[in-house]
Formats: C-alpha cells, structure tokens, sequence
C-alpha cells in the first residue's frame, strides 16, 4: 500500500509550507486516521498518548478552518477552545499552533492560574480564533464576564483522563453547559475508563472513535528488572550488577 504523506492530504498551502519547514513528511497513525474525519467536520473519540502526534491531529484541522474568508472578531469571542490538565501542556499546545500556523493570520491567547489575569484578559477583549486554557482560570473569568463561549465551533478536551483524575469533571460539565449545541467536539485521553467513556457521551455527537497504540513501547529484547535501593547505595548497585552480568556474559 502507498504510505499517505502530508502532501496527499486536503490540508492548504501554508500549512503544507509549515510542516515542510519542521520536516514532517509523513502523518503520524493518529494524525492520518483523526485528520480527515476532522476536516469533515465530524466529531472524535480518540484513545492516545503523548507522543503519539495528537496535538498536530487537533492543531491541523483547526488552522485550515481558519483559512478563506474571516469573520471579524467580537469583544470577548472565542471560536476554537482547547482545555488542557495542566498549564505546561496549555503552553505547548499554544507554540504547536504558533508552529503549524506560522502562516495564517490568527489570534492565540492562553489562559491559565498561578498568574496576575491582566495580560490574559487583554488578550481576550480583542476576541480569539483560539484560546488554549485550564478549567480553573478559564471558569474564573467566564464568571468575570471576560470570555464568551456562545460561538464556539470547536472544542478540543485534551487528556481527559488525566482533568479527571485531577478531579476538574464539574468544571468540564459546567464549561460544557456554556458551549452552543451545534458545535464540533474532540475528546482525547491515553486511557477508555468508565467514566471518560460516560462523559464522552454527554459531550459527543455521534463521534468517530480512533485507538492508537502508543508509540513508544518498550524495546522486547530489553529484560527489565526493578531493585529498590537506598539513594546512596545507587551507583555502587549498578556497578556491581554490571560487572555481574559482564562476568556471567563475557
Ligand atoms: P504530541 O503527541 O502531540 O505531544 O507530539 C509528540 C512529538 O512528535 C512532538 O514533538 C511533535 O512535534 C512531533 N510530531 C508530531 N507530528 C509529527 C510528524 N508527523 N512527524 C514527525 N514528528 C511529529
């Protein structure tokens, strides 16, 4: 079978020029399977890790719907959300778009605890294509009346699995209630639990589901063994077990 490479798929040309740039060639398993259901507009459920390209899978769809005509901004508008667990994936996920959309002119802003609002709701007055937030601060300033979810097409839970565990599942169902109905929505989570897939179900509509592997496996010819030492006998462990195996295997 011919391997599908970026080239051959319905992504436009600055974004072409964005990936040609940082070397990706070849889409990864989530980015071939999760891309075009994406730029059809469906909804998506998708079992992946870190590591596995999701962030370019959600990030690539996103930016072409950006392209061709612009609607203006409105005060306080945000037409693409992505939730993230934590505020270093919120800022990684905001340089991907920076990255990919190095081409296309559209507005980013980020929104997360742990520092003054001020930038952030600067940020927010001029309206944004994209806001990558976390529940915490984003709640806050909805409640300050400084963003605006009625218009979004687009809304990304990123790690679901790990805003659960993080106990974050009101704050979703109450952002969730915020969002209009006719929307597009993409679940992400490394793992299918009961409770992601319930509340998967109150958030999708009618959604593709895509399981990848992840990609980093660990090696089969590696044996793996796990000794618990005191952090001072460290090294003297592993330099003994070394010069063991080496004498045992010559
Ligand atoms: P993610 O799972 O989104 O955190 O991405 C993992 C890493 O893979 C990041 O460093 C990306 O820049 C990189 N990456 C994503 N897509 C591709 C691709 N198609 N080819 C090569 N590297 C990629």
């Amino acid at each position: 079978m011919k391997e599908l490479k970026f080239e051959g798929m319905p992504l436009a040309a600055p974004i072409q020029k964005a990936l040609a740039e940082k070397g990706y060639t070849t889409p990864s398993p989530i980015q071939a399977k999760a891309i075009p259901v994406l730029l059809e507009g469906r909804d998506l459920l998708a079992c992946a890790q870190t590591g596995t390209g999701k962030t370019a899978a959600f990030a690539l769809p996103i930016l072409n719907s950006m392209l061709g005509e612009r609607k203006r901004l409105h005060r306080y508008e945000v037409r693409n959300l992505i939730l993230t667990p934590t505020r270093e994936l919120a800022v990684q996920v905001a340089e991907s778009f920076s990255t990919y959309g190095n081409r296309i002119p559209f507005e980013i802003g980020l929104v997360y605890g742990g520092v003054s609002q001020v930038p952030q709701v600067r940020s927010l007055k001029r309206g944004l294509d994209v806001l990558v937030a976390t529940t915490g601060r984003l709640l806050d300033l909805i409640e300050q009346g400084y963003i605006e979810l009625g218009g979004v097409e687009c809304f990304v839970l990123d790690e679901a699995d790990r805003m659960l565990d993080m106990g974050f599942i009101r704050d979703i169902r109450k952002i969730g209630e915020l969002l209009p109905r006719k929307r597009q929505t993409l679940f992400f989570s490394a793992t299918m639990a009961p409770e992601i897939t319930k509340l998967a179900s109150t958030l999708l509509h009618k959604p593709e589901e895509i399981r990848i592997a992840p990609l980093v496996t660990t090696a089969e010819k590696i044996d793996q063994y796990i000794h618990f030492v005191e952090q001072k006998d460290k090294l003297t462990h592993l330099l003994d077990m070394m010069s063991r195996r080496m004498k045992d295997n010559p």
